[in-house]
């Protein structure tokens, strides 16, 4: 029971706010209470003046309602940079994985497909699309597949293999790819203003392996049409991971194989230029392709800070990362010395591989994170000092938890000192309680800083204006009088050692930690 999650799915809501969040409150109130609620589609509509009671906090949103970006022109200005969209309701971002407490798994894409060589804001490419399938699929031995996928717009040729005739008008065949790729339990769309849901497909129906998920598609109507409420899902789910092998397979009479034929649809999307590793299954886009026109060219550059990992500095597998920085490294993070560090002992806890924030790591990543940062205190506790851990999902690429240690003694009005700096700055600071993750209370999109302090205490803040967040917050008021009294040292890169100080600094700690250091189990 206590593994389930119960949530709202939706169509396109296109303005219609008093109508669809009146709906919410009715089922939550007689079948709920519900976790979420997800809307797939157009959220805003032509007409969005429903929205201005929400937004001002005259109308409340009782279940924390999560929604897909734009689809068109006009809908760009209305998401901007922010992700709360009013108190309760959030966009999840253009695409990526979220997951919930309890370990369900909702990977989202929002916008739609071009129809031509050019693209817009509210366009998805190719590259986008192969980067959700590696944040998705992590391991092809394991993978089961994700619990929910939404996307706005439908896949092409859902209702191949069955007798029912729909009318779709702009499916796309970039969709049916994700779907076959992301494998979800259920995939669902918006849009197209049809309810659909088509018998159960099972992807690999002759797979000898026990775990091979059988996807439900369902496509929503638009909020308010006549139909008996043909806008609205509502499910209870575990998640795919915790699924046993009965459940996996369950079969209903009705069940079909693919409606796509992912041979056909690699030839149509896959330029010659993403070339397919058969024996890995994994995809890479080759940016140096000659035939890339300049326009083309341009249109990549957007994505190339997601994907030219050869120029992180934290991507262990990077030819840019600083090897000699490096104090340990576990399975799935390594500890490295902070290049111009506020002290000397200012390390960083970063994940191998490439991911955001800490919102995007796996619990055993998590897990992992938190076994470093024990090490790490009892390392500080050697000289009698005590960590002071933060991490700023804000103009940075590669996650980083800051470590920096701290006399005993400067831990006493620690929390205080942070709220008023943080209060100076116009933001607020957030207690986190322990029965909340992180992931509850930020969207995988939202820029965030976060802070644990030495008492296990922890703050986080959604940066809401990004032009007035100081980028060094965390380093500002640890260098302040009280703590560490160290107002020349807030700027990393006045704080560059040379060299040779780098490697003899890095070769001191790495023995010194090396007891403390955290061992495979
Ligand atoms: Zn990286």
């Amino acid at each position: 029971m206590e593994s389930k999650i119960k949530i709202i799915l939706c169509g396109d809501v296109e303005g219609k706010f008093n109508t669809f969040f009146n709906k919410i409150e009715n089922i939550n109130k007689k079948s709920g209470p519900f976790d979420l609620v997800l809307c797939v589609g157009n959220f805003f509509g032509i007409n969005n003046k429903e929205f201005d009671d929400y937004k001002k906090g005259i109308k409340k949103v009782s279940v924390p309602t999560y929604v897909l970006g734009p689809n068109k022109e006009e809908a760009l200005d209305l998401f901007n940079e922010e992700t709360e969209l009013c108190q309760n309701v959030s966009y999840l971002g253009k695409r990526g994985l979220y997951i919930t407490t309890n370990g369900v798994k909702i990977a989202y894409l929002s916008g739609i497909s071009s129809q031509n060589k050019t693209t817009k804001d509210f366009n998805f490419s190719l590259e986008e699309i192969l980067a959700l399938k590696d944040v998705c699929v992590k391991d092809n031995h394991d993978y089961r597949g994700v619990d929910i996928l939404l996307t706005s717009q439908w896949p092409n040729k859902v209702n191949n293999l069955t007798k029912d005739e729909i009318n779709v008008q702009n499916g796309s065949d970039f969709i049916s790819w994700l779907a076959m790729q992301l494998k979800p339990r259920y995939h669902i769309c918006g849009l197209e203003g049809i309810h659909y849901e088509r018998s159960p497909y099972r992807i690999n129906p002759k797979d000898s392996s026990l775990f091979s998920t059988v996807t439900r598609f369902i496509g929503l109507d638009r909020v308010g049409n006549p139909q008996k409420h043909k806008w609205i899902y509502a499910l209870q789910l575990k998640p795919v991971d915790k699924m046993n092998e009965m459940e996996f397979s369950q079969k209903t009479t009705d069940e079909t194989e693919a409606p796509y034929d992912l041979n056909d649809i690699e030839n149509k999307i896959l330029p010659p230029t993403v070339k397919r590793k058969h024996e890995s299954q994994q995809y890479f886009y080759d940016m140096n392709a000659p035939s890339e026109t300049k326009k083309e060219k341009r249109n990549n550059k957007k994505q190339k800070i997601d994907f030219d990992k050869s120029k992180c500095w934290f991507c262990l597998s990077s030819p840019s990362v600083e090897k000699h920085l490096i104090i340990t490294v576990g399975t799935n993070v390594y500890v490295a010395l902070a290049k111009g560090g506020i002290v000397e002992e200012h390390l960083l806890i970063c994940p191998v591989q490439h991911y955001q924030s800490a919102i995007h790591l796996s619990d055993d990543t998590l897990d992992e994170i938190e076994a470093f940062k024990d090490a790490i205190t009892k390392f500080y506790g050697r000289n009698d000092q005590v960590p002071v851990f933060f991490e700023r999902n804000f103009k940075t690429s590669h996650m980083q938890v800051q470590c920096v240690p701290i006399p005993k003694e400067a831990q006493k009005e620690l929390s205080e000192i942070f709220q008023d700096e943080a209060e100076g700055h116009g933001f607020k600071l957030e207690e986190l309680d322990d029965s909340n993750r992180l992931n509850q209370v930020v969207s995988s999109s939202s820029p965030y800083f976060f802070l644990e302090l030495p008492s296990g205490r922890k703050f986080y803040t959604r940066i809401q204006k990004s032009k007035d967040f100081p980028i060094n917050f965390g380093r500002e008021v640890l260098a302040s009088g009280p703590i560490l009294d160290k107002m020349n040292r807030i700027e990393w890169k006045d704080c560059i050692l040379n060299r040779e100080e780098e490697d003899l600094l890095v070769k001191n700690l790495r023995k010194e930690f090396e007891p403390f250091d955290v061992i495979d189990s």
